[in-house]
């Protein structure tokens, strides 16, 4: 596999869009089953997309997985699985899972329509390419890896063949940036804020993550994702809204899903 990490030269220029037009990418991981989140950010982000694209895990965790595969059926233009829709659709050990995420896991196996559980079973494995974009769940090698460290996005570029990369798994909103040099960590969206863009300077490679539509982890409880829109001037913007977690958390139970899947939506851990 050719990369563009540290050892590799520029090779390949950033999507170009016929003529210079804008294009606008709705980016989206980590759903999780939660539909009031889901609702919130596809408000928040409006219309005019051109491409929307999902790094996995449409289901684990929440109360609405039939919604939000749904919604992915009908809007997303490229979707990769995720290691909860592997599991959730039997493709996976489940003795490998926590017991909380073991009992998401078969809760939503037994409540995915059959035609919801084929979609999720024939999602394809990542890296995924689209208009020279690559998409992927944890790492390029594995959907069950995850890319937390600078060191493991280090070995991630390597493993690339675009410049920029969207991943997803480990709920935290931000990412790195390899600058020819060294490896930069993108920081999260402040709490404070809900927006915060970076400007993508084509002879760098980034790997970037939305943040987690449906069940963020890095303290924030507010919905992640991210939009991506290049006109000649490439540009993401982490996003963050507010939704209603109160809704989410009721719904979980009254699954009778474990408990504690209800709490940390309120704590975004
Ligand atoms: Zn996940």
């Amino acid at each position: 596999m050719v990369g563009i990490g540290p050892a590799e030269a520029p090779r390949r220029r950033l999507n170009e869009s016929p003529g210079g037009l804008l294009v606008r990418y709705l980016i989206l991981s980590d759903l999780h089953a939660n539909w009031e989140a889901l609702e919130a950010v596809v408000r928040d982000a409006g219309p005019g997309f051109d491409r929307i694209v999902c790094c996995g895990d449409l289901v684990g965790y929440g109360a609405d997985p039939n919604p939000v595969v749904e919604w992915v059926r009908d809007h997303c233009h490229l979707v990769v699985r995720g290691n909860h829709d592997k599991a959730c659709s039997g493709q996976e050990d489940l003795e490998w899972f926590n017991p909380v995420a073991r009992a998401g896991a078969i809760w939503t196996g037994q409540n995915l329509s059959p035609e919801n559980a084929a979609y999720v079973r024939e999602l394809p494995k990542g890296p995924a390419l689209l208009d020279g974009l690559q998409i992927l769940h944890g790492s390029p090698w594995d959907e069950d890896d995850y890319v937390a460290a600078a060191h493991e996005a280090g070995d991630a570029f390597g493993y690339l063949e675009s410049r920029l990369a969207f991943f997803g798994h480990t709920h935290l909103q931000g990412g790195f940036i390899w600058n020819q040099s060294r490896i930069e960590t993108i920081p999260p969206v402040s709490h404070r804020h809900g927006r915060q863009s970076i400007e993508i300077d084509p002879s760098c490679g980034y790997l970037i993550n939305p943040g987690s539509v449906g069940q963020p982890r890095d303290g924030d409880p507010r919905a992640a994702y991210a939009v991506y829109e290049t006109d000649g001037r490439a540009a993401v913007s982490y996003r963050r809204v507010t939704y209603d977690i109160e809704s989410a958390q009721k719904k979980i139970h009254q699954a009778g899903l474990p408990p504690y899947l209800a709490e940390r939506l309120g704590v975004g851990r």
